[in-house]
């Protein structure tokens, strides 16, 4: 095992219900302060293998697991109280998330997941500021109704949401599908905010070889619910023939 890992999975295999298995023996380390991309072929356990990470599949009914999921070496999910505490040590921002907007001002939506962790209405409005300050949201946009505002802006709110509960592993799932160029590049640099702000550890799934050769060290190739490459950009794109095959 490598010590210094901040997540570990140990030969996880995670399976739906009814289903054949979405993961299939994965072990992966990841330490603290890195930034690591996922890509792979539509279906091949992408998803799958984030929302392991901090246990939000076990919500799935009748789902199977089999493995290891440990957080600083420690299997802290066996109890409910430290599962609850793990699951704002490890943020998850959903594909789409601004679907799940719903508070009537974006201040509102912002400080749920704060208000959540049982923090003084101080703290809550630090946590609101400074998040927003993350994601470019102006503080005469923290006052008005998420939904009156671009999706490009939704997506932001989404995600300011999850990074004010302040996340030592911020997971993502693809925070730039469907935004234009410039939208793309504003979320990217937000994230990379964050990160350099709070030293956060940093996972994504992206479709984009051109964002994950330019922003990361650490690229995760996963292929049939199975990590079939990690290494640099550099080196995954030595194997341009399997990545072809793949649909990459
Ligand atoms: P990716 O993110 O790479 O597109 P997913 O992790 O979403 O892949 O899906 C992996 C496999 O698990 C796919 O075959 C998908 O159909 C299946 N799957 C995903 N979510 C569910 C679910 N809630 N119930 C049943 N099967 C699912």
């Amino acid at each position: 095992m490598d010590s210094t890992a901040l997540c570990t999975l140990r030969d996880c295999t995670f399976a739906y219900s009814g289903e054949g298995a979405a993961l299939r023996n994965v072990t992966l380390h990841v330490r603290a302060c890195e930034l690591v991309m996922l890509v792979g072929p539509s279906g091949c356990g992408k998803s799958t293998l984030l929302k392991s990470i901090n246990r939000m599949n076990d919500l799935v009914e009748g789902c199977r697991i089999d493995g290891e999921i440990l957080l600083d070496g420690k299997d802290i999910w066996s109890d409910k109280k430290l599962t609850r505490q793990a699951r704002f040590r490890v943020g998850l921002v959903f594909q789409y998330p601004e679907y799940q907007l719903f508070e009537e001002t974006v201040y509102k939506d912002i400080a749920f997941g704060p208000k959540n962790m049982g923090l003084s209405p101080k703290e809550i409005d630090r946590r609101v500021r400074e998040a927003a300050g993350f994601v470019g949201l102006t503080e005469a946009q923290l006052e008005v109704s998420p939904f009156d505002l671009s999706g490009g802006q939704k997506r932001r709110v989404a995600i300011a949401g999850v990074i004010a509960m302040e996340p030592e592993v911020l997971i993502l799932d693809e925070p730039t599908a469907g935004l234009d160029p410039s939208g793309r590049e504003e979320i990217l640099q937000n994230i990379e905010s964050y990160r350099k702000a709070k030293n956060a550890t940093i996972m994504m799934v992206s479709h984009s070889m051109n964002d994950v050769a330019r922003l990361t060290d650490r690229l995760l190739v996963l292929n049939g619910a199975k990590i079939a490459m990690d290494g640099t950009p550099e080196e995954v794109f030595t194997h341009a023939a399997e990545l072809e095959e793949m649909g990459l």
